[in-house]
């Protein structure tokens, strides 16, 4: 029998394991001509058989495909997937990881209302707040995320949310997602996450109190660096009454309000919807994110014992390592592995600079997660256009290495390493 036309009853008899059920989601309705994976439907508009189907399904009334800035069947194929992967209520596929950001924040915030974040944020998501938000009259207050009291004296009425990255780059910092999550319920006010540091095949962000996930598919989801891509899940887990700006709209939309407000005004206006192409390679990506993250989640944890052994490195920073100071958060958030991305410092910025240029294997570059191990040093690259204050304020260290461990023999990444060091 055909996976396609087994019922879902059945199906979740014979799909028990979450691994299984990511590789086996069924389209929308049969292909005509049996392909086994998803078409790349690389068209921009749909057509149909009348003026009466067409109104239903540009008003919103039908679930048909009308034009690819909206809806696209190969990148809701993706969001399908991912969302059989998270349980989400709906998945939404952008164009960059700054993209689901930027809509997210967005479709909560107004004029008037505040963001409670930190200053441990990624480079770009910093700027897009003060930057973008800021002017538009959003304020920003940044505080300790990892301190659940000190946050709840930085939230007001006007809170529209709790943003955080799930673990911080390259701070590498791990707040506590259930004393926030809880936090926020109580309070009225959702957590966003970046979960972009850590797959969501790997640990669930619902089940720690995490009302919308937004994360950069680039990175691990896409495999090996093909392609920019973002993803907003939306876990259908907060009551938007309490919701200045979405209150009213969640009496008639429920649990739907989010997604609502995000699909119907928002990024299809901004225009960052993912494209087929790309919506085609992450799905390939997303059937060996497992794979690909346990191996270089397990070389990652090798190397950095090794790195705190080796001479000439001052101190490595990874939360899995049994005397880091999130070791005990992270192990009970996500288990034994806390990513795939470590930092280590040397003597001075100079030094990271002559060991930057004496790598052989180990690439220049910026991306994370790709299979191949790649170093940078973010002070002068990520972060190279925030003043040394900012730097102090963001814990953004002149003399800190970051690489994102690939999936190399993990010998052949410390040979390059020590010699590099020498
Ligand atoms: C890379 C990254 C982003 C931005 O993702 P793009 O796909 O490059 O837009 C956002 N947050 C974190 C934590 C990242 O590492």
């Amino acid at each position: 029998m055909n996976i396609n036309k087994v019922g879902a009853k059945e199906r979740r008899l014979i799909m028990a394991n979450k691994e299984t059920t990511v590789l086996h989601v069924p389209f929308d309705r049969p292909d005509a001509y049996h392909a086994l994976n998803m078409p790349l439907y690389h068209s921009v508009a749909f057509e149909f058989d009348n003026a009466e189907e067409m109104e239903l399904a540009f008003t919103g009334r039908s679930a048909g495909h009308a034009y690819s800035r909206i809806t696209n069947p190969t990148v809701q194929y993706f969001e399908k997937r991912v969302q059989s992967l998270t349980g989400a209520l709906s998945v939404t596929a952008m164009n960059t990881g700054m993209s689901a950001i930027s809509n997210t924040l967005i479709t909560i915030a107004q004029a008037g209302s505040n963001i409670v974040t930190s200053n441990h944020l990624f480079g770009n998501t910093m700027s897009l707040l003060k930057n973008v938000l800021g002017p538009f009259g959003v304020e920003i207050r940044t505080c300790d995320l990892t301190k659940p009291e000190v946050v709840r004296q930085h939230i007001d009425a006007n809170t529209c949310a709790i943003f955080l990255e799930i673990i911080t780059n390259p701070q590498l910092e791990v707040a506590d997602l259930s004393a926030l999550g809880a936090l926020g319920k109580e309070l009225g006010v959702p957590l966003v996450a970046d979960s972009t540091v850590i797959p969501f095949s790997h640990y669930s962000a619902k089940s720690l109190g995490v009302n919308i996930e937004v994360l950069s598919s680039t990175k691990y989801l896409a495999g090996g660096g093909t392609s920019l891509g973002g993803l907003v899940i939306d876990y259908g887990n907060f009551n938007w009454k309490n919701s200045k700006k979405l209150g009213e709209l969640a009496q008639q939309f429920k649990a739907f309000t989010f997604t609502k407000k995000l699909r119907g005004d928002v990024y299809t206006n901004l225009g960052c919807y993912m494209t087929p192409h790309v919506a085609y390679m992450q799905t390939l990506g997303l059937e060996t994110l497992n794979l690909r993250y346990k191996a270089q989640a397990e070389n990652t944890l090798a190397l950095a014992k090794k790195l705190q052994q080796t001479e000439g490195i001052a101190s490595v920073n990874y939360p899995a390592l049994p005397d880091h100071p999130f070791h005990e958060v992270a192990k009970r958030q996500f288990g034994d592995y806390a990513g795939a991305v470590l930092t280590f410092s040397l003597e001075s910025r100079e030094a990271c600079f002559a060991f930057l240029n004496k790598l052989k294997l180990v690439r220049r570059a910026t991306n994370l997660f790709e299979n191949k191990s790649l170093a940078i040093h973010p002070a002068s690259t990520i972060f190279g256009n925030f003043t040394s204050e900012q730097l102090e304020e963001m814990n953004v260290d002149n003399r800190v290495i970051r690489l994102s461990v690939g999936l190399e023999n993990v010998e052949d990444v410390y040979q390059d390493i020590l010699q590099a060091l020498n």
